[in-house]
């Protein structure tokens, strides 16, 4: 069986503009979701992608060999192209899985594959979250107590408008208060989606082992069952059928 080809996707701008970002992230958010994927899934094959790169690293033929692909963006949402954006649902809806992170719920690829506004209320305030495990038995909580916690992060909370989840994986106390659904998944055409809140700059969330075993384990949900590629077949009818169907037999 081949190894399974993940794809890690950064903007890549706090790490740059921000010096506090780049002090807890100095191989760049996305080089510390690629290491946590490869801890606990060693035989994948692991890579990371940035907004910098030609085609923002994603290019068609890079995407044809990609069976999942995380994504982490915020501040530059409107500058990944809307033909890349295209490009990876198409993907999507062929079979590869796409797990988006935290900030990620405002993302092009996230709207577009959600057909809603994708808001939330927010507030940084580095408070404590605790994610409650709603399905023990799904693959993505597998290996999580039955809640853990974060000693900071930015808060999210509810309503988060996007279309009520197939399956419910996390749901996140806040310190302050709010609750929020953390975990969700989707399927959209042939491929799988999960949503994952955590993960806001600030904090060293992707270097915390509970959140990169989860993150590591939606990965493995998320590979591809088979490709299908809808190209909307016109089916003719068949000889046999044609004969019998005709007026006058
Ligand atoms: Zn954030």
């Amino acid at each position: 069986m081949n190894p399974l080809r993940v794809v890690v996707w950064g903007e890549n701008i706090h790490e740059q503009q921000d010096a506090a970002v780049a002090a807890i992230y100095p191989q760049g958010m996305h080089g510390a979701i690629a290491e946590g994927i490869r801890g606990f899934l060693p035989a994948a094959e692991v890579s990371t992608a940035t907004l910098q790169e030609p085609e923002h690293g994603l290019s068609a033929e890079r995407l044809a060999t990609t069976d999942v692909l995380t994504w982490w963006g915020h501040r530059g949402h409107a500058e990944v192209s809307d033909e890349v954006a295209e490009r990876v649902q198409r993907r999507v809806l062929e079979g590869m899985g796409l797990i988006v992170l935290h900030s990620g719920h405002y993302s092009k690829i996230f709207k577009r594959l959600m057909g809603t506004t994708c808001s939330l209320t927010w507030r940084v305030a580095g408070e404590r979250e605790r994610l409650w495990v709603c399905n023990p038995g799904h693959p993505i909580a597998e290996g999580i107590d039955r809640n853990f916690e974060l000693p900071q992060e930015e808060t999210y909370g509810e309503p988060f408008v996007v279309p009520t989840p197939d399956e419910q994986v996390f749901i996140s106390w806040f310190e302050g208060g709010e609750v929020f659904r953390s975990g969700c998944c989707w399927r959209r055409g042939n491929g799988r989606i999960f949503y994952f809140q955590p993960g806001h700059e600030i904090y060293p969330t992707y270097f915390d082992r509970n959140i990169r075993r989860v993150i590591a384990n939606a990965v493995a949900w998320a590979r591809p069952h088979g490709r299908w590629v809808d190209s909307c077949p016109n089916a003719k009818i068949s000889p046999e059928r044609a004969r019998l169907s005709s007026p006058g037999v």
